[in-house]
């Protein structure tokens, strides 16, 4: 397992990692295989989504923040709900493919860290399992 580290600047942002994730793949000189990206934080997550129009991410942290209020009455007592609740929504981790030694993303993807209760320090979790063809 390897450990990227996040620092976050916001109380919402998403981060791009896909560098750091396919940095790792290519230490493992893994051929083809899947990997996992897993955050261990009940207020952060992972997705992969259009990384060429950044007003996207915005859009992203817009809608959410919509759907998932600051204030709604929350009962958690540490006053962080919505970061929790969006957490969830999206998701700890992502899969991905792993050929030729690349990660197989489509050409507008990237592999996004999500900060819903920042500015953190935070850690990303990288898993491979070698040796899985999808061919
Ligand atoms: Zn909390």
């Amino acid at each position: 397992m390897k450990e990227i580290s996040v620092q976050t600047r916001s109380r919402f942002e998403m981060i791009d990692i896909t560098a750091e994730v396919q940095k790792a793949v290519s230490e493992d000189k893994i051929e083809s295989g899947i990997c996992l990206i897993y955050t261990p934080h009940t207020t952060a997550a992972v997705t992969i989504n259009e990384n060429a129009d950044p007003d996207v991410s915005r859009d992203i942290l817009a809608a959410l923040d919509k759907a998932v209020p600051l204030n709604a009455n929350y009962r958690h007592m540490e006053g962080n709900s919505a970061a929790h609740v969006k957490a969830s929504l999206v998701g700890a981790s992502e899969l991905v493919i792993i050929e030729k030694g690349r990660i197989v993303l489509g050409t507008w993807q990237s592999i996004f860290f999500c900060e819903f209760d920042g500015p953190r320090s935070r850690k990303v979790f990288i898993s491979i399992i070698a040796g899985i063809s999808f061919c």
